[in-house]
């Protein structure tokens, strides 16, 4: 074992960590893991099954005098974010990660650690693994690709699992359990759009909004950042009120997950409302700072003037059916858990905007842990985009996991928790997606939660994981298997 892991507990886990590490495994090209993983099932003589997808099962028959204790599935992702610092040389393909201990927490050098999920993945190994604990029958699964849209979890077969009990291994906070996660679905909006030449002596000028902090859609929702398309939209639609303003270009935000940080229109309009234009810039930018200031200090709205504009630019009516779209589609949290305080549990992100071949396209992101309101919020935004004549695409909705603060199973995690740590865990659900989701509508009635270590900036180079709360949680989950075994799941 690397000298770094030498010492820390339990050594089982750490081992196994300290082989994943060595292991290629990005999303997309888990093999080598899942061929350590079956490696490990082989020589402890343990059945397993592979699908398609590449997900293993692999089965461990209850302890002895545990054979009629209920089934708990440990699950866990063999995939990791692969990302470094662009100082670092390193072949993901190839290298092992390098381990880097501060104190008690764990770093690589420049790349991601893997921690997420290796942590989860090396603990349900050393429970495969383990002689001397008390436990039922064990299911343990190891997915593929969750990182990248958890096509993994998707491909599982129905009834592949027998056990209705599991613990999800890939949360990121020791003494929180996590009991929720939000479903999703996109939305592509096309607008038709015509152009028309420009007026003789038209000036045009680029109007940026930027400076903002955007972040992620899910976990971010919460904060009521600003999204640069919607202050940018609002901008252009006074300035339109009062003056002729076509549109030129329009385009605004990435990738559907990230709230947009910067957008940009390039406008043809006469003097006069070029005038205006610049004028309500300076008033919208004082009013955004006092409206969104507190989160995003460093918006920054402009106008520069690019001279005589000629060409072509979408017509008068176009512009009008463009920004009034935008102006209608709805952005940010749409409704509060009543159950979990502060959870989000429905919200949108307007995610980005383009033209391009004769449309407007905008792409809206929406995320709910309860199915029917997410379809209610993309019902909503079909209807705006239909009313402004647009046509809509919406992919089918991956499920969320709608929090159940009545779990048995949570039951059973807050006691344990506070037999060995002196008080019960905190409970959370998250508004992003997990595997966990897929997992309840493909296998019914499964009670599920998820928990882990302390791990501190996944998906970056700068992830670490506390290695004291790796031990804590290794107590957690086999003190959990231990109190099933022996005392089942009241309530269930
Ligand atoms: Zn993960």
């Amino acid at each position: 074992m690397d000298a770094t892991l030498k010492g820390l507990k339990p050594e089982v886990l750490w081992r196994h960590f300290d082989e994943l590490r060595k292991i290629p495994r990005c999303s997309k090209h888990e093999e080598k893991a899942r061929a350590y993983v079956i490696g490990v099932a082989r020589s402890l003589k343990l059945p397993f099954e592979e699908d398609a997808a590449g997900n293993v099962l692999v089965r461990k028959p209850a302890a002895k005098g545990h054979e009629k204790a209920p089934t708990v599935v440990l699950q866990g992702h063999l995939d990791i974010v692969c990302e470094k610092n662009s100082d670092v040389v390193h072949d993901f393909s190839k290298d092992p990660v390098e381990l880097d201990l501060r104190g008690d927490l764990l770093h690589a050098k420049g790349t991601t650690l893997g921690a997420d999920n290796g942590i989860g993945v090396a603990t349900a190994l050393a429970i495969l693994e383990a002689k001397d604990l008390a436990h039922g029958p064990i299911e343990a699964l190891f997915t593929v690709d969750e990182e990248t849209g958890l096509t993994g979890a998707f491909q599982l077969k129905a009834g592949v699992l027998k056990g209705r009990l599991m613990l999800n291994l890939d949360s990121e906070d020791m003494g929180i359990v996590t009991i929720g996660c939000a479903g999703g679905g996109g939305t592509m909006i096309a607008l038709p759009v015509t152009s028309a030449g420009l007026p003789e002596g038209a000036l045009g000028a680029r109007v940026t909004v930027k400076g903002l902090r955007g972040g992620h859609s899910g976990v971010d929702i919460h904060e009521y950042r600003a999204n640069a398309v919607k202050l940018l939209v609002r901008l252009l639609w006074s300035t339109a009120k009062a003056h002729d303003l076509a549109i030129v270009d329009l385009s605004g935000g990435d990738k559907h997950n990230a709230i947009p940080r910067e957008a940009v229109a390039v406008v043809a309009l006469d003097g006069a409302a070029l005038d205006a234009l610049k004028t309500l810039a300076r008033e919208h930018q004082e009013a955004d700072l006092s409206e969104f200031g507190g989160r995003d200090p460093g918006i920054k709205v402009s106008v520069e003037e690019t001279g005589s504009a000629s060409g072509e630019a979408l017509d008068a009516a176009s512009s009008r059916r463009a920004l009034h779209l935008l102006e209608g589609l709805p952005h940010g949290v749409e409704k509060f858990s009543h159950d979990i305080p502060g959870l989000v549990e429905t919200s949108t992100n307007l995610a980005s905007v383009r033209v391009a071949g004769g449309n407007l396209w905008v792409n809206m992101s929406t995320r709910s842990s309860i199915a029917p309101a997410l379809e209610a919020l993309r019902a909503r935004i079909e209807a705006i985009a239909v009313l402004a004549g647009a046509r809509v695409e919406q992919a089918e909705a991956y499920p969320g996991w709608k929090p159940d603060v009545t779990s048995p199973l949570l039951g059973v995690a807050k006691a344990v928790h506070k037999d060995l740590y002196g008080s019960e865990p905190k409970v959370e659900a998250i508004h992003a997606g997990l595997e966990t989701g897929i997992v309840g509508v493909k296998f019914p009635g499964m009670d599920m939660i998820s928990i882990g270590p302390t791990l501190k900036n996944p998906h970056s180079p700068d992830e670490y994981v506390d290695v004291r709360t790796v031990e804590q949680f290794w107590r957690w989950t086999v003190g959990l298997l231990e109190r099933i075994a022996k005392k089942g799941v009241p309530g269930r």
